[in-house]
């Protein structure tokens, strides 16, 4: 590609806090380098229908420390297809937009895929709670999204052990057990459930209650990640199996809000920074990552088709732990 002196910055899919540290970067960075900056509201939506404007170092003062985005995001089916990526980038060209930085998970760097593919340059910055992007080991969002979750269990904890009680707590992820893995460990749960791993209700769950309980242990703390099939009534046949009360929390949506972490804060800032200097060099087709802690860069192609990887040595520490 060309380097580019005009882009477009727009946020896609599932919004998690740092989304704005990123914004902030993208446009703050483009202007350091004499760039122009367009602000695509509601992510691919706003891209076809021309939700488009011109932002300034000044637009994205105060923004950091809030949740969410301020260019707003959006689900858009029309963008899954051809015609609907082609109506997008002539948009774009219609306002003078040479490359753009989108900020999602998967779902939004195949729209970033996509619009490579049509000739339109892309980065991608991988920002979800879930930390289900395979070719990265961090997404922004995750480490606020994990503090929060930390924190209601902690709470939970103190009743639990008030009332000797089980308590399960589902958090987000989607396909993926990392929230639940690191809250898991955080919080000293007695047993962790993710989607990665085959669920042994007897060996998971009922047998590490019963070693517990010849321990002396007074709380039974179990994090169950949402993509676990069939754990919706794990509370009555806990109850059922054993006769222990059983209580069931869902974190839901508290987990993708709340002023980022400095840890969101600053990788966002250092994505959303790399990602414009990309650009500007005439660098396209490239996912941003962490990789061995460090920012590094990989093709979008690439990238997409890494395998899913899970954390063995999280889930081996967490049943060391928790005996
Ligand atoms: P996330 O980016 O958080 O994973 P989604 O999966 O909902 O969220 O994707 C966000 C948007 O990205 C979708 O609404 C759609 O516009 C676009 N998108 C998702 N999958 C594809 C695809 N296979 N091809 C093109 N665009 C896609």
């Amino acid at each position: 590609m060309q380097k580019a002196s005009t882009i477009g910055v727009l946020t896609s899919g599932g919004d998690a806090p740092g989304m704005n540290a990123a914004i902030r970067a993208v446009v703050r960075t483009g202007k350091y380098y004499g760039m122009k900056v367009m602000g695509v509201r509601k992510g691919y939506e706003g891209l076809i229908h021309g939700d488009i404007f011109e932002m300034s170092a000044r637009d994205v003062s105060d923004i950091m420390h809030r949740g969410g985005t301020v260019l707003q995001t959006a689900r858009s089916d029309d963008f899954k297809e051809v015609e609907g990526v082609r109506r997008g980038i002539s948009t774009a060209r219609y306002f003078g937009i040479e490359g753009i930085v989108v900020i999602g998970g998967d779902g939004s760097f195949r729209g970033a895929r996509d619009l490579c593919a049509e000739g339109m340059p892309a980065v991608a910055i991988p920002a979800t709670i879930d930390n289900d992007i395979s070719c990265t080991e961090y997404t922004i969002g995750f480490d606020t999204a994990i503090n929060t979750a930390k924190e209601a269990v902690d709470k939970i904890r103190d009743t639990a052990t008030s009332h000797e009680r089980c308590n399960i707590i589902k958090v987000m992820g989607r396909a993926s057990g990392n929230i639940a893995l690191n809250v898991g460990i955080a919080t000293g749960a007695e047993t962790v459930l993710i989607p990665e791993q085959e669920v042994d209700f007897e060996r998971d769950v009922i047998e590490p209650i019963h070693a517990g309980h010849k321990r002396n242990k007074k709380h039974f703390i179990i994090i169950v990640a949402e993509g676990v099939a069939g754990s919706d009534d794990l509370d009555k046949r806990i109850e059922e199996a054993i006769g222990l009360e059983a209580r069931t929390t869902i974190l839901g949506y508290t987990q993708r809000g709340g002023s980022p972490t400095v840890v969101d804060r600053v990788y966002a800032s250092q994505m959303g920074s790399y990602a414009v200097e990309l650009l500007k060099d005439g660098v396209s087709d490239r996912i941003i990552g962490i990789k061995k802690g460090s920012i590094y860069e990989v093709d979008i192609f690439e990238g997409l088709n890494m395998p899913h990887t899970v954390r063995e040595d999280l889930i081996s520490l967490s049943k060391i732990l928790s005996i």
